[in-house]
């Protein structure tokens, strides 16, 4: 964070230097007004089962609406937003509107087990106030929390273990389900993995792009599904772009997935449609 790397920056005069300083100061205020004014929005990317494509739930995925910047996509305002903190305010904005469009969606289409999966920064993790606020979150929208899914990385499970495991415990005592994300790419010691109370791993974009054409990545996936299954969890392959990469997660025993090749992330006005088709051809859990 510019404003805390020391006057020593400033001392030596480099025009490139400033303008970058000048442009972080400039994004963060612009990020600090879009909060308030609540200029952050869920976009929505379904998760199917992969066998019969039988839609299960949407990740919900942080856009940014800008009145001053026009639509802003999460690597150009994440990286900031974790550095000033102020993406624990994005983040609570995203669980709250995308758990209210879920239960909406839920009441009017009559897909009651609909669920949403959320992002959390890892730094969520370490406060002693989460679980009462996605409980909070909860009351206000009706959803079930047995229908909330929250997505974590590895991250938030290297550093503060006990206060992270307490909040996972009290998260999954209240029926939330816990994902681990872009599974494969972190600091993986498998070493870790059954100490946390995790339902599903997340198997990260970089093994699935085109693992019809890689061995070691077949090999990759095969060892996390099956390490998933050995303790328990469910695996959702992330990033799928086309058929024969679909089909062989299938193979692998890899049960649910999302990705292009399905769907991009969409409005809740889109995704609304697309619910609706998939009631209307019968693949949808109901
Ligand atoms: P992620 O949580 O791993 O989300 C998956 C990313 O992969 C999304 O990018 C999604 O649009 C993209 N994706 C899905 N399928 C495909 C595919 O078939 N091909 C390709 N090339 N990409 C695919 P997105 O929406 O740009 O988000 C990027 C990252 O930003 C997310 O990665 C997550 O780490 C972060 N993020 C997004 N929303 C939030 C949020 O509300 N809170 C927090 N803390 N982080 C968020
Ligand atoms: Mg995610
Ligand atoms: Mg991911
Ligand atoms: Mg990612």
């Amino acid at each position: 964070h510019a404003k805390d790397s020391g006057k020593g920056r400033y001392e030596v005069f480099d025009a490139s230097m400033h303008k970058k300083v000048q442009h972080a100061l400039s994004m963060e205020a612009d990020i600090r007004e879009a909060i308030s004014k609540q200029e952050f929005i869920p976009y929505f990317q379904p998760i199917l089962r992969l066998d019969n494509e039988e839609l299960r739930g949407f990740e919900a995925l942080a856009r940014w609406q800008s009145d001053k910047r026009g639509f802003v996509y999460p690597n150009d305002f994440i990286p900031l937003a974790e550095e000033t903190a102020l993406i624990q305010a994005i983040d609570m904005q995203i669980i709250e509107k995308a758990c209210q469009q879920v239960r909406t969606w839920q009441l009017d289409l009559g897909c009651s087990e609909l669920y949403v999966s959320c992002n959390l920064f890892s730094q969520q993790f370490f406060s002693s106030n989460l679980p009462n606020q996605i409980k909070r979150i909860l009351q206000r929208s009706g959803l079930a929390p047995k229908n909330l899914r929250i997505e974590l990385t590895e991250r938030a499970l290297l550093e503060n273990t006990e206060i992270v495991l307490t909040n996972m415990q009290a998260l999954k005592e209240m029926g939330v389900k816990l994902l681990l994300d872009d599974f494969g790419t972190g600091y993986s010691s498998l070493s870790y993995l059954h100490r946390f109370p995790l339902d599903v791993l997340k198997i990260d974009r970089s093994f699935i792009s085109n693992v019809h054409e890689h061995d070691n990545h077949r090999a990759i996936i095969k060892t996390i599904v099956d390490l998933a299954t050995n303790l328990q969890m469910a695996t959702v392959g992330e990033g799928i772009e086309n058929l024969a990469d679909a089909e062989l997660l299938q193979q692998m025993d890899c049960m649910y997935g999302q990705g292009y090749y399905f769907a991009k992330p969409m409005s809740a006005v889109q995704a609304s449609a697309y619910i609706q088709e998939k009631i209307q051809s019968n693949s949808i859990l109901k």
